[in-house]
C-alpha cells in the first residue's frame, strides 16, 4: 500500500473527514497496514521526512481569524462609544457635516488603534505558546526518540506515559491501564480508561475507547499508539476551526473597568441631559445646546482607557516573558502583584535537581562516593579509605544493584561527557553503581525487568520483578527509607545472610544523612524472588523484603534562591516548602537557602501530621509552619484551600500529574517548563521556562510593576475627563460659550492619550516596588486619594482653561484663538502632569526627568501636534482653531507648570502625612 490518504481537511460542516478512514473501527494490523508502518519500529526516517513534507507540521494553524470587518464591529460594541455614535450622527443631522465626520473619524482611528492594540496583544500571548515546549516521544526505525510535537506525521508510532499531552491523533495497539482526560474535547470530565479493541462504525468520539485524541491529557498508565491523524486533520483540528478559538484578553480589572464605563456612559448621558434641559429653559438654541451636550459626552469618555490598559497588560506580558515567566492566563499578571504567599517544590526549583551519591551505607558498613556531577569519575571508599570490594560486603552489592537496575533512567554517552535521561535520582544511582564497577550494560546482562510497581509521589517507592537470566526471579525495591524499612523484616550481613531487622539503627543513620540536607533512599531485595512468577503485587511484598542499605545523595540549592527568598520576605510574601522528601532533608535545605533560621527552624509540617488534624486545626498549623515534608499531591489542593481560607492569594508550583488540581485551584498556578507534566502545564496559569524559583519572584516584581503603571495611567487620564466635563458644564450653567468644542475635546483625548499617556507603560518599575506588602485585591481602583487627586488637578485644568479662556476674549483674541488657547492648556498641562503621574509617591525629579525616553518621543509628537493644529490653516478650518501669539504661550506654559508643582507639593505632604493613603 502506498502513503496514507491525506483526510479531505476542507469538507465544509462535517467533523468527519470524507476520506479518512475511520481508524478506530480498523484492527491494529488493518491500520499498520493503510498508514505503511511497523507496529515495532516505527516508521523510518526517510519515510517521516517525507510525510513531513506532504502533510505539514503536526500544528495547528492560527485560529481562523474572525473576519475584520467583524472584529472592527467588536471594537465598536462599547456603550461609551454608542453616545459618541449618536452624538456623531445628531451632529450630522443638524448639518454640522465637518463635525460630524470628525466624531465619526475619532470613532473609527479609535477602532483601528483598538484593533491592532488587541491583535498585537494576543499575537504576543500567542508567540507564548511557543515557549512552553512540548515533546513527543516516537520509535522511528526501532528507536525511541524525544522530538517536538510539530514534527509526527501520521504513521509515527507514539508512546505514552502518564503527564502527556497526546501529541497526534493516535490509534492505540498497547496500553497498560492508560487513562485519559478528554474534557477539552469531548467536556466529560472523568478520565476514560482506553482500550487496544476496534469499535463500531457507530461509535461517537467519546466513545472511540481504541483512540487517543491530540490535545487530551494522560492522567495514568501508559500506551503507544500509531498517529493516524496529525495537525488540522485531527479531532481537536476540527474543533479549533469551528471555535476559532482565540485567547481570551479579559482579566478581572478589565472587567472591573468596563462595567465602570457602563456606569459611566449612564451619567454621563443624563448629565448630558440636564445640561441640554437648563440650556433650553434659559432659552438657548438648540442645536447649541446639543452641541454643548455632545462636548460634554466625549469630553468626559476616557476614550484611550481600554487600549492603555490591553497594552500594560501586553507588555507586562512580554517583560515576563523575558524574564523566563510565561504568562498562559493574562488575569495572573494582575494576581501576581497580590501573591502573599509562595508554595514551592523543594526539588528542581528551589534546588538544581542535579543528585550526586556521596554516602552509601550497608548494615555492617559505610562507604564514600567521590567525584561529582554527571562523570563515572570516582571511587567507592570504604571506612579506611581503601576501594570497595563487592564480594567483600554482599548487601553493598545488592544495594547498588537495586539502585541501578530498578529505575528508568538511562545514562548515555553524548560527545565526550556523560548525559542522564530521566529522573535525576535514579541517574545519582546509576553512577554511584558505574563507579563501583558496575556499568548498566552490566547489570542489563545479569538480569532484565519482567513487571514493575512504578514510583509516585504517594507511594514514595519503586519495585521491579526481575528475572535472572538463566535462573529466576527477583525483587528488587527502592525509595523513601520509611517506605522501605516498612516492607522489610530482616536486613543483610556484609555476607549476604539475613538477619532480622535493626531498624533504629537504619533510621538514625537516614537521619543523620538527611540532617546534612541529602536525599536518601533505602533499597530492598527479595531472592530468590517469588517462586517464577511473572506478575507481583504491592501486598506480597510487605515483610518479604531484605533490607541493604541506603544511599544518600546531594542536590545543591540554586545559586540565585536565597537572595529571592529574602526579596520575598522584604515585600511581605511569605514563602512556603513543599517537598515529597525527608523531614530532615527539607529542613537542612530550608536553612540552607534562608527560608528558615538554622537555629530555630520552626516545625516541619509532615503529610501525616496533617491528614491526623483536624480540618480547622489543620488549616491553623499550615498557615504558620514554612516547610512541608513527606507531602502527597492532593494534599497540596488542601494547603492551597486552607491558606485561601486565611484570606491568603497563594502561588503554587508543582510539576506532576496530581499536582494538576492545586495548580487550577491556586490564585496563581505555576508549572515547571523543563522538568513539569504536560497536564500540569495546562493547569498551570504561568510556566517557568528554568524552573527557578527566583523567576516567580521576579515574576511577581514584573506584575506589581504592570499594576503600577495601570493605575499611573488612570491616576493621569481622569482629570482631563473630569475636567473637560466641568469645563463644559460651567459654560451651560454661566450661559457663556464653550470655551472647547466636541471635535477639539476629542483631538485632545486621542491624541494625549496615544502620545502621553501610554508612554506611562513603559515606565520603568519603581524602587521600592518590592518593599511594600502585595496589593490588597480588594482595594477599589478608586481609592479615596485618586478621587482627590483627580479633583485637584481637574480644578486646576478648569480654573487655567477657563481662565485662560475668557482672558483672550478680554484682550481683543476671537472665539476660535480663545479656544484655542483652552484647548492647548489642557494638553499642555496633560504634559506637565505626566511628569507627577510616572511615580505615585515620590517625586517627579527624583524618577530622573529624562528616565523613560519613550516619554521625551511621545512629548516631541504631541508637541508637533500641537503645533499642527493651531498653525496649519487646514487644521485650522477642520477643528476651528486659529493661530497663537507667542505671550499666549508663556501663559499656557505657566498653567503647566503651576499645576506639575501643585501636583508635587500634595505628594510631598501625603509622604509626610503618612495614613492619608496612597493614589
Ligand atoms: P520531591 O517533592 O522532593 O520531588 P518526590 O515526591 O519526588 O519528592 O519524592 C519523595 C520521596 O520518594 C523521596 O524522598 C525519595 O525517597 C523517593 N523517591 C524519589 N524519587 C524516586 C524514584 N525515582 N524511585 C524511588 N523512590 C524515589
Ligand atoms: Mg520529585
Amino acid at each position: 500500500m502506498g502513503e496514507p490518504e491525506r483526510g479531505d481537511a476542507t469538507a465544509a460542516g462535517s467533523n468527519e473527514a470524507a476520506a479518512a478512514p475511520e481508524y478506530y473501527r480498523l484492527s491494529v494490523g488493518d491500520v499498520t497496514r493503510s498508514l505503511d508502518t511497523d507496529m515495532r519500529s516505527g516508521l523510518t526516517d526517510a519515510q517521516a521526512n517525507a510525510r513531513l513534507a506532504d502533510f505539514g507540521p503536526n500544528s495547528l494553524p492560527a485560529a481562523k481569524k474572525i473576519r475584520l470587518f467583524q472584529r472592527l464591529l467588536g471594537q465598536l460594541h462599547n456603550p461609551l462609544i454608542y453616545v459618541l455614535l449618536a452624538a456623531g450622527a445628531i451632529t450630522a443631522f443638524l448639518g454640522e457635516i465637518v463635525d460630524s465626520s470628525v466624531i465619526f473619524g475619532v470613532v473609527a482611528v479609535n477602532a483601528v488603534i483598538g484593533l491592532i492594540q488587541e491583535s498585537k496583544a494576543e499575537a504576543e500571548l500567542e508567540s507564548l505558546r511557543s515557549l512552553i515546549r512540548t515533546d513527543a516521544r516516537v520509535v522511528r526505525g526501532g528507536q525511541e526518540h524525544l522530538i517536538p510535537s510539530e514534527d509526527l506525521v501520521p504513521g509515527d508510532l507514539v508512546r505514552l506515559a502518564a503527564g502527556d499531552k497526546v501529541p497526534a491523533d493516535l490509534r492505540l495497539t498497547r496500553l497498560e491501564e492508560l487513562q485519559v482526560d478528554e474534557s477539552a474535547l469531548t467536556g466529560e470530565s472523568l478520565p476514560v480508561v482506553k482500550s487496544d479493541q476496534a469499535v463500531s462504525k457507530e461509535a461517537p468520539v467519546a466513545d472511540r475507547l481504541s483512540m487517543a485524541y491530540s490535545g487530551t491529557l494522560v492522567t495514568s498508565g501508559e500506551g503507544q499508539g500509531i498517529a493516524c491523524a496529525t495537525g488540522p486533520d485531527t479531532e481537536m483540528g476540527h474543533l479549533h476551526r469551528l471555535v476559532g478559538a482565540a485567547v481570551p484578553l479579559q482579566t478581572p480589572l478589565t472587567a472591573k473597568l468596563a462595567g465602570f464605563s457602563r456606569l459611566l456612559s449612564v451619567g454621563i448621558l443624563a448629565l448630558a441631559a440636564v445640561a441640554f434641559a437648563i440650556g433650553l429653559y434659559r432659552g438657548n438654541e438648540p442645536a447649541e445646546m446639543f452641541t454643548a451636550a455632545v462636548a460634554l459626552a466625549v469630553g468626559a469618555i476616557p476614550e484611550g482607557l481600554p487600549a492603555a490598559v490591553t497594552i500594560t497588560l501586553a507588555i507586562g506580558v512580554a517583560r515576563m516573558a523575558r524574564r523566563r515567566a510565561v504568562i498562559r492566563h493574562l488575569p495572573a499578571v494582575e494576581t501576581l502583584g497580590s501573591t502573599t504567599v509562595i508554595c514551592s517544590d523543594k526539588t528542581g526549583t528551589l534546588t538544581e535537581n542535579q543528585m550526586t551519591v556521596q554516602t552509601v551505607w550497608t548494615p555492617d558498613r559505610g562507604y564514600e562516593v567521590t567525584g561529582s556531577g554527571l562523570a563515572v569519575e570516582g571511587d567507592l571508599l570504604g571506612a579506611d579509605g581503601s576501594g570497595a570490594d563487592l564480594d567483600a560486603d554482599r548487601a553493598l552489592r545488592w544495594t547498588l544493584l537495586a539502585g541501578s537496575a530498578c529505575g528508568d533512567a538511562a545514562l548515555t554517552r553524548v560527545n565526550g561527557g556523560w548525559s542522564v535521561v530521566g529522573d535525576p535520582t535514579e541517574g545519582a544511582m546509576l553512577i554511584a553503581a558505574a563507579k563501583a564497577g558496575l556499568q548498566t550494560e552490566a547489570v542489563d546482562a545479569l538480569m532484565s525487568r519482567a513487571a514493575t510497581i512504578p514510583f509516585s509521589s504517594e507511594r514514595q517507592y519503586m519495585a521491579g520483578l526481575f528475572h535472572e537470566k538463566g535462573g529466576g526471579y527477583l525483587v528488587l525495591a527502592k525509595g523513601a527509607a520509611e517506605k522501605i524499612l516498612d516492607l522489610c523484616n530482616t536486613e543483610m550481613n556484609a555476607e549476604g545472610q539475613t538477619r532480622p531487622l535493626d531498624r533504629e539503627t537504619a533510621m538514625q543513620k537516614v537521619s543523620e544523612l538527611a540532617d546534612k540536607g541529602m536525599r536518601v533512599l533505602a533499597t530492598a531485595v527479595q531472592t530468590p524472588g517469588l517462586s517464577g512468577r511473572a506478575r507481583f503485587a504491592e501486598e506480597e511484598l510487605r515483610g518479604t523484603l531484605v533490607f541493604t542499605g541506603i544511599q544518600a545523595m546531594v542536590d545543591p540549592h540554586r545559586a540565585t534562591v536565597p537572595a529571592a527568598i529574602t526579596a520575598c520576605h522584604t515585600a511581605g510574601i511569605s514563602v512556603k516548602m513543599i517537598t515529597g522528601d525527608h523531614g530532615r532533608t527539607a529542613a537542612a535545605i530550608a536553612a540552607q537557602v534562608g527560608l528558615v533560621d538554622g537555629r530555630n527552624p520552626g516545625r516541619v509540617l509532615t503529610g501525616a501530621d496533617l491528614a491526623s488534624m483536624p480540618e480547622s486545626e489543620a488549616a491553623e498549623a499550615a498557615g504558620r509552619a514554612t516547610v512541608f515534608a513527606r507531602v502527597a499531591p492532593e494534599q497540596k489542593l488542601r494547603l492551597v484551600e486552607a491558606l485561601q481560607a486565611r484570606g491568603h492569594i497563594v502561588a503554587m508550583t508543582g510539576d506532576g500529574v496530581n499536582d494538576a488540581p492545586a495548580l487550577r485551584r491556586a490564585g496563581i498556578g505555576i508549572a515547571m517548563g523543563s522538568i513539569g507534566t504536560d497536564v500540569a502545564k495546562d493547569a498551570a496559569d504561568m510556566v517557568l521556562t528554568d524552573d527557578d524559583f527566583s523567576t516567580i519572584e521576579a515574576a511577581v516584581e514584573e506584575g506589581r510593576g504592570v499594576f503600577d503603571n495601570l493605575v499611573k495611567f488612570i491616576a493621569w487620564t481622569l482629570p482631563t475627563n473630569v475636567g473637560e466635563g466641568m469645563v463644559i458644564l460651567a459654560a451651560i450653567l454661566f450661559g457663556t460659550a464653550l470655551p472647547i468644542l466636541p471635535t477639539q475635546i476629542l483631538w485632545i483625548n486621542m491624541t494625549t492619550a496615544v502620545a502621553l499617556g501610554l508612554m506611562l507603560a513603559f515606565e520603568p518599575k519603581e524602587k521600592d516596588i518590592m518593599s511594600r506588602p502585595p496589593r490588597d485585591p480588594a482595594r477599589p481602583l478608586l481609592t479615596r486619594a485618586l478621587v482627590m487627586r483627580t479633583l485637584l488637578v481637574s480644578g486646576l485644568l478648569v480654573a487655567g482653561s477657563w481662565g485662560l479662556f475668557h482672558w483672550e476674549l478680554a484682550h481683543g483674541a476671537d472665539l476660535a484663538e480663545a479656544r484655542t488657547a483652552a484647548m492647548n492648556v489642557f494638553v499642555v498641562v496633560e504634559a506637565f502632569y505626566l511628569f507627577n503621574c510616572r511615580s505615585m509617591t515620590s517625586s517627579a525629579w527624583r524618577v530622573g526627568l529624562f528616565s523613560n525616553k519613550w516619554l521625551l518621543l511621545g512629548l516631541t509628537i504631541q508637541a508637533a501636534c500641537q503645533m499642527a493644529i493651531t498653525y496649519l490653516p487646514a487644521m485650522n478650518t477642520l477643528f476651528r482653531t486659529a493661530p497663537l501669539k507667542a505671550d499666549t504661550w508663556l501663559l499656557i506654559l505657566a498653567t503647566g507648570l503651576v499645576t506639575s508643582l501643585v501636583v508635587g507639593f500634595e505628594k510631598r505632604l501625603r509622604r509626610l502625612s503618612r495614613g492619608v493613603g496612597d493614589i
